[in-house]
């Protein structure tokens, strides 16, 4: 077999046997991909202790985060897999900016077993939305090739057509006054299209991080304005303090 040709082999296939993080050969395919040490030590795995309402790792003995008490939010409820720490700023990184889109299988896959934890009756699943000329840039759309795992995993209905996000924002890492320029970035920025896949259904919107909220609470309001019943939120990580990426970018 020739050099090039193994290589190309090597790249079309192996990488299902390697960790996704630190490359290492796996022994067995596992459901995320990942070797006991990554998945052991370079994650921050949110289970209990998380905000009833923005999934956010609690620092007190609280039911709701304070940004959650003092702040309005249109989700029913979202939930990260883990917080956006160590090797999940890798893995989201890498599948936003570096092209890297068989990252997205195996963190929805961790998603899907995460967001069942906690609810498991949803009608249909909705990526966020980029805007049309970000989606051209980046060649897709990361939180679509999420929603695709995870819809398939639930059996659901994978909705790409009802909302769009018509403005194209700025990121929220350039943005200077906080959550209020934020909420004044984010106004307008979706737009439903049709109501026919969400009214009177119960909506899980995928996104890859959670920051402030900000992003999927816009999308959220503009689904229960339509009618939609309820709207959950599921993401690979969550910010922990403040926020050091852009949201929705
Ligand atoms: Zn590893
Ligand atoms: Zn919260």
């Amino acid at each position: 077999m020739s050099f090039s040709f193994r290589s190309v082999l090597s790249r079309l296939f192996v990488a299902e046997y390697n960790c996704i993080v630190c490359g290492k050969e796996l022994h067995a395919l596992n459901r995320y991909r990942l070797c006991e040490l990554c998945y052991g030590l370079r994650f921050e795995v949110l289970g209990e202790k998380s905000c009833l309402k923005c999934g956010k790792m609690l620092l007190a003995e609280e039911e709701y985060c304070l940004d959650c008490q003092n702040h309005e939010k249109h989700f029913d409820r979202a939930v990260s897999a883990v917080t956006y720490t160590g090797a999940a700023i890798e893995l989201v990184t890498g599948l936003k900016f570096h092209g890297k889109r068989y990252l997205a299988e195996p963190m929805a896959k961790w998603m899907t077993d995460r967001v069942l934890e906690f609810e498991t009756a949803f009608d249909v699943v909705i990526p966020v939305p980029l805007h049309a000329n970000r989606r051209k840039e980046r060649g897709y759309n990361q939180s679509e090739l999420l929603a695709e795992t995870i819809a398939e995993s639930l059996s659901l209905p994978l909705d790409l057509t009802s909302v769009v996000r018509e403005k194209d924002t700025l990121a929220s890492s350039s943005l200077e006054g906080g959550r209020k320029a934020r909420e004044e970035n984010m106004k307008g920025a979706f737009r439903l299209l049709s109501k026919e896949n969400t009214a009177g259904k119960r909506v899980l919107i995928v996104d890859d991080v959670i920051t402030t909220g900000t992003t999927s609470s816009c999308l959220a309001e503009v689904l229960k304005k339509g009618g939609a019943e309820k709207v959950y939120v599921v993401t690979f990580a969550s910010t922990r303090e403040n926020p050091p990426i852009q949201e929705g970018y």
